[in-house]
Order: structure tokens, then C-alpha cells, then sequence
């Protein structure tokens, strides 16, 4: 699966989600997406709840904004770099991101940054329209 396809498949699962709790305040949305209460109440919105795993350890893992407004991303590669395609960046340069380099390709490895994952972070730039938060994502 290409970053794009996953991309539009993350976000219409999260309008679903979204559209029926539409009677939810905002904080109340945002406390829904508290990793503990998705891993119970939505098992097909990510892999990782399956084996009740997180992607960041960190006991206040919230998935509202699971990819991150601030990842950058081309399917065909932003350019190349010597013999290696760079994929995706992060937009901020967060300073606890990294970046995975193999023999042909650099991705943007967001293992270390927990910035879209917090409440406060969420609430700061909160949308109930995924796509929306994440515009700039796959635009640039
Ligand atoms: S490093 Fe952090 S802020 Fe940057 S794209 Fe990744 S998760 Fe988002």
C-alpha cells in the first residue's frame, strides 16, 4: 500500500468515527481518542490494537491526529538525494525526529516525537475534519 492509499483509508476511518459521535464535545471527542478507550471501542482503527500496542510509549498516547499534521510526504520522493529517494519530512523539524536511510530511500521516522499525541497539541490545532488538520500533509 502506497502512503497516499493508507492516508486516505486513516482518514476516512477517523470521519466515520467523527460522524458518530457527532453529540460529543470537542473535549470529549478528543478524550474518545485516548489510546486505552480505542483499543476497546475501535479495534479496526489502527493494526497496532490488536496486540494492544502503542506506537509511542508514553501512558498519554491520544490517536486523534495519528498520522501528524506536520509529516510531509511525495509517493514519488520530494528529490533525490546522491543514490537515495527522500520520501517524507517533518514540516516542523521537530527535534526528536529522525530519519530511517536505507540503500535507496530516507523516510521520516517519527518513533522518538510524541508532538501530535498530546492533548494540549490536539486541542490546539483541533478540527473535527481530519483531512483538513492534515492539508499540508500531502500538499506543498
Ligand atoms: S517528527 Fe514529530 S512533528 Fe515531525 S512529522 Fe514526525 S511526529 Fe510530526
Amino acid at each position: 500500500m502506497s502512503y497516499s492509499s493508507w492516508f486516505q483509508a486513516h482518514g476516512e476511518k477517523h470521519k466515520k468515527i467523527i460522524e458518530k459521535l457527532m453529540h460529543l464535545s470537542d473535549d470529549e471527542l478528543i478524550e474518545y481518542f485516548r489510546f486505552d478507550n480505542m483499543v476497546q471501542n475501535e479495534p479496526d482503527f489502527c493494526p497496532l490494537y490488536a496486540k494492544n500496542k502503542k506506537c509511542h510509549d508514553n501512558e498519554e498516547l491520544n490517536c486523534y491526529f495519528c498520522a501528524c499534521p506536520n509529516f510531509r510526504f511525495k509517493d514519488d520522493g520530494f528529490k533525490q538525494q546522491e543514490e537515495r529517494t527522500l520520501f517524507s519530512i517533518c514540516g516542523i523539524n521537530s527535534k526528536d525526529g529522525s530519519q530511517y536511510i536505507s540503500d535507496d530511500a530516507i523516510h521520516q521516522n517519527c518513533a522518538g516525537c510524541f508532538v501530535p499525541h498530546s492533548e494540549a497539541y490536539i486541542k490546539k490545532h483541533f478540527s473535527r475534519d481530519w483531512f483538513e488538520a492534515m492539508s499540508k500533509v500531502n500538499k506543498y
